[in-house]
């Protein structure tokens, strides 16, 4: 079931429905993206409408950020919780590894996706690397025919949004794969390059925090955050009001 909040439309999952459903998209023998919003793509999709298309055209949308299920709750239209893009691409793994499929990384700076690929080979050993490319590259359709030619089933996209999510719009379907996913920073954290917050800091919903105590210079980018929870708090205002007045004819 989809709920929209703030103009995206996500799929109302648990972790474990998430898998479930990835699962069954990775036995289709077609193309799906998968998309992965957090607050920061809330308010960009507000002003650049190919990029919220293209979040709501996508086959999942998924819940990474905390803010995203204040943001659902504060407006009215609870979701059953958030599913991190790394833990999703975690369960795609596993279901790759077990039908000995195909991965691609593509994305992060030059050396990352490599190491990432090593050692993600090393935890689940029946995944064939197929590839690796880094995300500093100026022609896409180079990088489109060198995806294609690797032949891969899953493909990890890794080069920050909104251009992780255009690219698998735009190109995702000449790959092959059955399944890219926009992951943003992940191939970091599977290269060992950044550490993902502790547990505790995960289930208290401060995982944000915790990368704002790591990356500092993030300070700028996350600055407006707080502003979709205001925004989700208009909108429910705006309902209620709107109903309010429907009781009242
Ligand atoms: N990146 C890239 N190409 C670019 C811009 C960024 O490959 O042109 C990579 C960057 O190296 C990083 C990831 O994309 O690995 C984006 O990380 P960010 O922290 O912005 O994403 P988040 O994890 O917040 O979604």
């Amino acid at each position: 079931m989809k709920k929209e909040v703030l103009g995206i439309s996500f799929d109302d999952l648990t972790r474990e429905e998430a898998a479930q459903a990835g699962a069954a998209l990775l036995e289709e023998d077609r193309f799906h993206y998968v998309v992965t919003p957090n607050p920061e793509f809330i308010l960009a999709a507000e002003r650049d409408g190919e990029f919220r298309r293209v979040l709501n055209e996508a086959d999942l949308v998924l819940a990474d950020g905390i803010g995203v299920v204040y943001s659902a709750k504060i407006q009215g239209t609870p979701l059953k919780g958030r599913v991190p893009g790394i833990e999703f691409a975690a369960d795609m793994l596993a279901c790759l590894n077990e039908r000995g499929g195909r991965l691609y990384l593509l994305g992060a700076k030059p050396g990352v996706a490599e190491e990432a690929g090593r050692r993600l080979v090393e935890r689940y050993p029946g995944i064939i690397l197929c590839g690796t490319q880094d995300g500093y590259f100026r022609d896409e359709e180079a990088v489109l025919l060198k995806v294609a030619a690797a032949r891969p089933d899953l493909l990890f996209v890794c080069l920050g949004a909104p251009k992780q999510e255009k690219w698998m719009a735009r190109w995702g379907k000449h790959t092959g794969a059955r399944m890219a996913i926009g992951l943003g920073g992940v191939l970091d954290v599977f290269a060992g390059k950044v550490e993902r917050a502790p547990e505790t800091w995960q289930k208290l919903g401060l995982e944000w925090a915790y990368r704002l105590k790591k990356e500092p210079q993030r300070a700028g980018r996350m600055v407006r955050l707080p502003l979709v929870l205001v925004k989700a708090a208009g909108k429910r205002m705006k309902r209620r009001g709107r109903s309010a007045g429907g009781a009242a004819l």
